[in-house]
């Protein structure tokens, strides 16, 4: 038989494992689709787009010009806009969609969050007082923070910002995750930090700067998760690649005639 037409909308650690995961897998013809904010993503295999679809009715066109048989949405938990969108394209395209949704982190024992629900209201949360901040909202979320330009940031992202998107008192840390818990608080600790403003993204890869703040009892200025559209949905990639072979037997199966 031939392989199933499978789209990954990526732009996530889970999407980044699913293609590396299917690297080589005859059964599936995998395409992934990044937004293209990051200049140089992580090196995958297989078929790339990048840049977008134009809305869902753009998304629901590529889906039955190039005959796509099934839609895994790997997006980020905040991407809300290309969930929507993507929900929206597969139901009128009738192509089966799923969501990997990890699940968010909950505060433990000792955590000191303060929650929030939007990165405005993180920047206000910091207070009046300068205090030196730990940043790791993402490079295109620092507006409400150049508003608040009477602390010090240090902004962590996995690509620059240009210095005009960058509060004006600032150190800029260029890393993408894993991050290990020794590092974090060594990086706590040195910078001297008071604070830390962070979505929930949840995920054990951006995880441990939490570890680290309950160890040294640091406040953390917690984004709380977007609501999301209804679909289809598992937490985790292992779950993803069991759905895929649901389909591919089932497909096979209807094949044979069985
Ligand atoms: P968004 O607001 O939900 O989406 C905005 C637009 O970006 C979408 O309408 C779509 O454009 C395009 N887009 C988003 N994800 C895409 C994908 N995987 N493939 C093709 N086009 C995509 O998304 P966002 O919050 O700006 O995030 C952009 C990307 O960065 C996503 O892929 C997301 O997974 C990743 N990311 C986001 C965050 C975050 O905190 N938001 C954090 C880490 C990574 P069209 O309408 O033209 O199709």
């Amino acid at each position: 038989m031939t392989a199933l037409k499978l789209l990954i909308l990526g732009g996530s650690g889970e999407a980044a494992d699913l293609a590396r995961a299917l690297d080589g897998d005859a059964r599936y013809d995998v395409t992934l689709s990044l937004a293209g904010r990051t200049a140089e993503p992580a090196q995958l295999p297989g078929r790339l787009l990048t840049g977008g679809f134009g809305g869902a009715e753009g998304l629901a066109r590529v889906l039955g010009e190039e005959r796509f048989d099934l839609v895994i949405d790997a997006t980020h938990p905040f991407a809300v806009q290309m969930k929507a969108n993507a929900i929206k394209a597969a139901r009128a395209a009738g192509v089966p969609l799923l969501a990997i949704r990890r699940p968010a982190w909950v505060p433990r024992d000792g955590d000191r969050w303060i929650m929030v629900e939007n990165l405005e209201a993180a920047a206000d949360a910091i207070g009046e007082k300068p205090r030196r901040v730990f940043l790791t909202t993402g490079r295109m979320e620092l507006a409400p923070f150049r508003s608040a330009p009477q602390h010090f940031y240090i902004v962590r992202s996995v690509e620059a910002p240009s210095p005009r998107e960058l509060p004006p008192r600032v150190e800029l840390i260029v890393a993408r995750g894993p991050f290990k818990l020794e590092d974090e608080k060594a990086l706590l600790a040195e910078r001297k930090i008071e604070v830390i403003v962070t979505k929930n993204s949840g995920g054990a890869g951006a995880e441990a700067k939490l570890e680290a703040a309950r160890s040294l009892s640091l406040p953390v200025i917690m984004v709380t998760r977007p609501d999301l559209p209804e679909a289809p949905s598992v937490e985790t990639v292992a779950d993803a690649l069991a759905w895929l072979e649901r389909h591919h037997d089932s497909t096979s199966s209807t094949w044979r005639g069985v």
